[in-house]
């Protein structure tokens, strides 16, 4: 592995089914929205992804690195193919993150998260990590955080603890007091994030389910004996973030609170794009400090770390899938 080559992001398409309450309604006609025209992932090379509205029959199409339609409904081979190569790296100092993007309702939490019966992306992780820290005696820690309105609240501790995002003289941004708890069997993972989501439901209190609208990211951290004989260690970490719903204001009417909250996602989702895109196209600034959340991942998006960005998307919805598509397109547009 050539630790010292400057990765890509890959920017990948997951379209969710449609659910049975989509199923009935609309005169039963529920052909979805997107679809790809020359799937030949296997190659490892880009595909076109096409998405046509069937009631004005416009179009629009897009060069993406992958695509997982419908009928290719296993977290279990997106995790396969796209996020279990980015582990090894994690066992050697690396970083890595995974992002889940998309409108509210197109599967990211389902992606990230997953069900008892078809885990998501977080415990097929941790299940992998695990069993490579038992064969090489490495030990695995987590974090959990959420960052709402430019702020971080601690999942881990009792209340969704606000923690202070700091600058150093260096420019690097720390989430101080952070908490990181070991975790050795995948019982103590489940209950530990359970735990964590519970309390990103409940912690703002007066504003309904901001988990919607807030980033949750998970780290699973590693750490390696240096392998100098100075008996230090380093640390590789992925991140698998579940990024806030990228609602198109113009068409959800937001005022208040809600318009605050959108103003701050979508700054913090564009400046993502931003960095994405001067990362792909080598570009000599990578504006990590446009946002909390580029700041936050700075250590984790560039260099020798790697990146994968999951753009999710509902069949049923031509106009929001193009605004997912569009950004993600142009984040990776080379
Ligand atoms: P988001 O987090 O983007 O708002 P969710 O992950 O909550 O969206 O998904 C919206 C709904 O669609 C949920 O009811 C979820 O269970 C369902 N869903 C999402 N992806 C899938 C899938 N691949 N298979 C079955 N149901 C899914
Ligand atoms: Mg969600």
């Amino acid at each position: 592995m050539n630790l010292n080559a400057i990765s890509k992001v890959r920017v990948i398409v997951r379209v969710r089914p449609f659910l049975p309450h989509e199923i009935d309604d609309k005169n039963g006609d529920r052909t979805p929205c997107v679809s790809v025209l020359d799937q030949d992932s296997d190659s490892g090379e880009e595909v076109s992804v096409y998405l046509k509205d069937k009631e004005t029959s416009r179009n629009e199409c897009y060069r993406l690195d992958s695509f997982f339609g419908q009928e290719d409904n296993n977290l279990g081979r997106i995790f396969y193919k796209e996020v279990s190569p980015l582990i090894p790296g994690i066992f050697h100092g690396c970083n890595a993150t995974v992002f889940a993007y998309g409108a509210t309702g197109s599967g990211k939490t389902y992606t990230m998260q997953g069900t008892d019966e078809q885990p998501g992306l977080m415990p097929l992780a941790m299940s992998t990590i695990l069993s490579l820290c038992q064969s090489t005696g490495n030990t695995a820690e987590i974090s959990y955080y959420e960052v709402y309105m430019d702020r971080c609240y601690d999942l881990l501790e009792l209340k969704a603890k606000e923690i202070a995002i700091l600058d150093d003289k260096d420019g690097h941004i720390h989430l101080r007091g952070l908490s990181r708890v070991p975790v050795k069997s995948m019982s103590e993972f489940l209950e530990a994030l359970c735990c964590g989501i519970e309390r990103r439901k409940v912690a703002h209190t007066g504003l309904n389910d901001v988990s919607s609208r807030s980033h949750g990211v998970l780290v699973i951290s590693v750490s390696t004996p240096s392998g100098d004989g100075s008996g230090a260690t380093v640390i590789g970490k992925l991140n698998l973030i579940d990024l806030a719903g990228n609602e198109d204001n113009r068409r959800a009417c937001n005022e208040g609170i809600r318009l605050q909250e959108s103003g701050k996602i979508n700054q913090s989702l564009f400046a993502l794009s931003n960095v994405i895109f001067a990362l792909n196209n080598n570009k000599p600034r990578v504006p990590y400090r446009e946002s909390k959340l580029t700041r936050i991942l700075q250590d984790s998006l560039g260099g020798t770390s790697s990146a994968l960005m999951v753009a999710c998307l509902n069949p049923g919805e031509y106009q929001e899938s193009v605004h997912t598509v569009s950004l993600a397109a142009r984040s990776r547009h080379i």
